[in-house]
């Protein structure tokens, strides 16, 4: 053992004043994660001795009770976190603790200068920064600490953040490390007990060490200090599969994702080969509450390193689509400190994200085929969001699609079919996939619309969702199949339907003309169409134009001033009676005002069968009337 010596001053090496100076000065908000970092530090020193023990029970010196401390003390103004961890040598703490140290620190420093931090202190949140976020709680940090071995000596390191640090020799009987801050006016708030707790509970909660803290207890008037755990300990994630009973899942579940009923579905795994992390999901059996309350979360995915808990809500880890899913993914790659800046353009996380989306629709592709029940489940509350993947994720477009459920004029309320069985039960002469949106089946079921695919025996599907109308237009097609919406353009024509319509055409030409004409502010055109079977008139969209079902939709956004004026077509039914009646009047006297008020009707009818409202309640009911007045006369 050498003699006592006098404090040794050192000074700091350049870029680490640097660091200070940025982490002091301009990296102020969430101040709090700089016990996420000492906590870390300590837990790291841990699993170090902890590791040496198995070879080296010398180590251990009799003290293998893991342990984290943290200690406030109101009186002197500090708190201290003390582990009895690996503890640090005068060397390693000038190495350790006096230069940039060689574990992504210098990395940081470069991400915080090109991320501009001095703009965006809320940047340091994001960040590990390591020991040096001490600085901007405390304004004079003092680490005692010694290795293990009993014949060591202590050290004691000191230092105010300003360029230089002094160290000397320092009692210290136990193994470990003692980083005692000596707080700030303005960071007292780290010596309330709550406070911690609430911090280590955020941050810190999965560490597998104890982290504790004194309490003081009160028991018939007795005062009394007992050691109280304030971490959950639970890195379940990490713990192998099969040995982890159903109801931990749960209670871990519960716990992150704020849920109080049970998860759909767990998946648990570990990757290796390329990219080493664990992952533990769940797919919730319900949209979560806070979705209703606010904007829906981006990701509810957190990001951990090494039990570390780098990112909550890590977006780059879940495409848009899978927000529903909540866990926790633990890498063994990523280093500690990685950043916000570097997450976002990690080719690892990249292929993390990948291979969590692969395992997400694996796990629903078997959900789908094995459990119907389960899966129907699924698809009420979240199908949206597979709906919304469609259009963002190219890659999985198809498996995607191939994970929606329909009803159709085939199902019966309640049952569903999908794309693939669809194509598969198609008729060969049929080229495309049909279907129709609206808001609820039963009103869509009957509607005229259906009226000629039904005679045909072709299948139509249902859509009632409200992202339908989006979905139509960006899944274009399902395997080679066209979709096309059974209320917007023309009808695909066999030459004997058009043969027909053409000498209808003539037979009802006078008709024809003088509708077009009444109803010129309304609809865009009359004509026939081979459409209808019972009905006699129905109004039509344009290819490109707009459904009565999208006009209601962006009118409930309230953005209907923002619609282009879409006029559609009003189509009769050529083998219709009211339709030769007409045909009868325009032979007999052109200007009959008859004519107008039962093209009116028409229109009316075909307006009430798409489901909107018709434009003048008060004008249809006198026409209603004078029909009625008519016949009984
Ligand atoms: P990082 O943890 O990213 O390496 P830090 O600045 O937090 O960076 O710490 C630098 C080094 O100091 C650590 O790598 C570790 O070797 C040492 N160290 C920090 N805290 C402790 C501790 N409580 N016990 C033992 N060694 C520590």
């Amino acid at each position: 053992m050498s003699a006592t010596q006098a404090p040794e001053r050192l000074e700091f090496k350049t870029e680490l004043k640097q660091l200070l100076d940025l982490i002091i000065h301009s990296l102020y908000t969430k101040k709090e994660i700089f016990l996420r970092e000492l906590i870390s530090n300590a837990a790291d020193a841990i699993d170090k001795v902890r590791f040496e023990s198995l070879t080296n029970q010398d180590v251990l010196e009799g003290n293998g009770d893991w342990k984290i401390k943290l200690i406030p003390d109101e009186t002197a103004g500090t708190l201290t976190i003390r582990d009895n961890g690996i503890g640090m040598s005068r060397e390693q703490i000038v190495e350790n603790l006096g230069t940039i140290a060689k574990s992504g620190t210098k990395a940081f420093m470069e991400s915080l200068k090109a991320a501009n931090a001095k703009d965006k202190p809320e940047l340091i949140g994001q960040f590990g920064v390591g020991f040096y976020a001490s600085f901007m709680v405390a304004d004079r940090v003092t680490v005692v600490t010694r290795t293990a071995g009993k014949a060591e000596e202590g050290v004691k390191w000191e230092s105010e953040g300003q360029g230089d640090y002094t160290i000397e020799q320092a009692d210290k009987p136990t193994r470990g490390t003692d980083v005692i801050l000596h707080l700030r006016e303005d960071a007292k708030e780290f010596l309330g007990v709550w406070r911690l707790k609430e911090i280590v509970k955020k941050y810190s909660d999965f560490i597998d060490h104890p982290i504790v803290i004194d309490i003081e207890k009160k028991k018939e008037d007795v005062k009394s200090i007992e050691e109280e755990v304030i971490n959950s300990r639970q890195a379940i994630w990490l713990r192998s599969k099969n040995e982890i009973k159903p109801e931990e899942y749960s209670a871990f579940y519960k716990q992150i994702a704020r849920d109080f009923d049970e998860p759909l579905k767990t998946v648990h795994y570990e990757a290796q080969g390329m990219q080493e992390f664990r992952a533990l999901m769940f797919i919730p059996s319900h949209r979560p509450m806070d979705w209703m309350m606010g904007p829906e979360k981006p990701s509810g995915l957190d990001l951990y390193v090494r039990r570390v808990l780098i990112q909550h809500e890590c977006e780059e880890l879940s495409p848009l689509w899978m927000r529903f899913v909540r866990g926790v993914v633990d890498s063994a790659d990523l280093p500690l400190n990685v950043s916000r800046e570097t997450l976002q353009h990690n080719p690892m996380l990249a292929k993390i994200q990948s291979n969590l989306v692969n395992r997400v629709l694996k796990t629903l592709e078997e959900m789908k085929t094995s459990e119907n029940e389960t899966y129907l489940k699924f698809h009420k509350e979240f199908g949206g969001l597979l709906k919304e993947g469609i259009g963002s994720d190219h890659g999985n477009r198809e498996r995607l699609a191939d994970l929606l459920l329909f009803e159709s004029t085939k199902t019966k309320p309640g049952e569903y079919t999908t794309l693939a069985k669809y194509v598969e039960s198609m008729p060969t002469d049929q080229k495309e996939i049909f279907f129709l949106i609206g808001d609820e089946r039963e009103q869509i079921e009957n509607s005229p619309y259906l009226e000629s695919f039904k005679a045909k025996g072709q299948e139509v599907l249902l859509l009632t969702e409200t992202i339908d109308e989006y979905l139509a237009s960006l899944l274009r097609d399902y395997k080679g199949k066209q979709l096309k919406a059974v209320d917007k353009g023309e009808m695909e024509k066999d030459p004997s339907a058009e043969e027909k319509l053409k000498e209808a055409g003539e037979r009802l030409k006078g008709a024809l003309e003088l509708l077009k004409k009444k109803l010129e502010t309304d609809v865009k055109d009359v004509r026939l169409s081979s459409r209808l079977k019972e009905s006699a008139a129905i109004l039509v969209a344009d290819d490109w134009g707009m459904t009565a079902h999208m006009e209601r939709l962006m009118e409930r956004m309230g953005r209907g001033a923002e619609m282009p004026d879409s006029k559609r077509v009003l189509e009769l039914n050529p083998d219709h009676p009211v339709v030769a009646a007409i045909q009868k009047m325009a032979e007999k006297d052109v200007l009959d005002p008859r004519i107008e008020s039962y093209g009116r009707l028409l229109l009316d009818q075909a307006t009430i069968a798409e489901g909107s409202k018709i434009k003048d309640p008060a004008g249809f009911a006198k026409r209603v009337n004078a029909l009625i007045e008519n016949t009984n006369a």
